[in-house]
């Protein structure tokens, strides 16, 4: 028996593009971060759309003619964090919260039986930074949430965050009841190998028909429509 106030729902929203928009600033982070590790002109970053942070650190390495070693993964991971530690109040003001994705967090913090986390690429530090900076943090529990440092693979993240919250909450959450909320193919297909539900939202690169094909049959065009998107949820 579930009793009434029991979270039933676990919510994980995906952060670049869905929540929010850094506006440049992704990129700008490696370029400061490359020549901070290794003391070389920062060339090219991988693509970086819906991929975890560890995924696109091994390429960047590579782009670069450095081996990705795990000191190297190491170093260039300390060396981007530094970077938004030291960029936090440029990136506040120029990242941007994307049009309703506060009123959604708003309206799905105020369900008792929804649980909201992130399923994100980005790590755990950079994470937290991008979201405390635009007033997101307080609607989402980060501890039961998975993060771009945990896996290389985003379709990983999906079970480490579920243990995470089952942990945390003393509550084994249904793979129906799990529902990822992004804005690429990438997103749509970690919650497709996971067996858990997806909503797609096509606030970045990726259009509706894009986030269809990947094999999302709940697409949104963006998050304008809060009590559309609980509804959607609830389903
Ligand atoms: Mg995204």
């Amino acid at each position: 028996m579930i009793a009434p106030n029991e979270p039933r729902q676990l919510v994980l929203w995906d952060i670049d593009h869905t929540l929010l928009q850094s506006r440049g600033m992704g990129r700008e982070m490696y370029e400061r971060a490359i020549p901070a590790a290794f003391g070389q002109p920062f060339r090219q970053l991988a693509d970086v759309s819906g991929r975890t942070e560890l995924d696109i650190i091994a390429e960047t390495l590579k782009l670069h003619g450095i081996e990705p070693t795990d000191e190297a993964t190491s170093k260039l991971v300390d060396a981007l964090i530094d970077s938004y530690e030291v960029g936090r109040d440029e990136f506040a003001s120029r990242a941007r919260v994307l049009p309703g994705a506060r009123e959604a967090l708003t309206a799905l913090a105020a369900e008792p039986t929804v649980h909201q986390g992130v399923l994100t690429g980005n790590l755990r530090a950079v994470a937290r930074i991008k979201l405390v900076a635009l007033g997101l943090e307080q609607f989402l529990d980060l501890v039961t949430s998975s993060y771009g440092d945990d896996h290389a693979d985003r379709a990983e993240l999906v079970a480490i965050a579920r243990e995470r919250a089952a942990q945390q909450l003393d509550t084994q959450f249904h793979l129906d009841d799990t529902v990822l909320i992004g804005d690429t193919p990438r997103d749509v297909a970690a919650a497709l190998t996971a067996g858990v539900q997806v909503i797609a939202v096509a606030s970045g690169r990726s259009s509706v028909e894009d986030l269809h094909a990947a094999g999302a049959s709940k697409v949104l065009a963006d998050l304008k429509d809060t009590a559309g998107l609980v509804q959607l949820i609830k389903d």
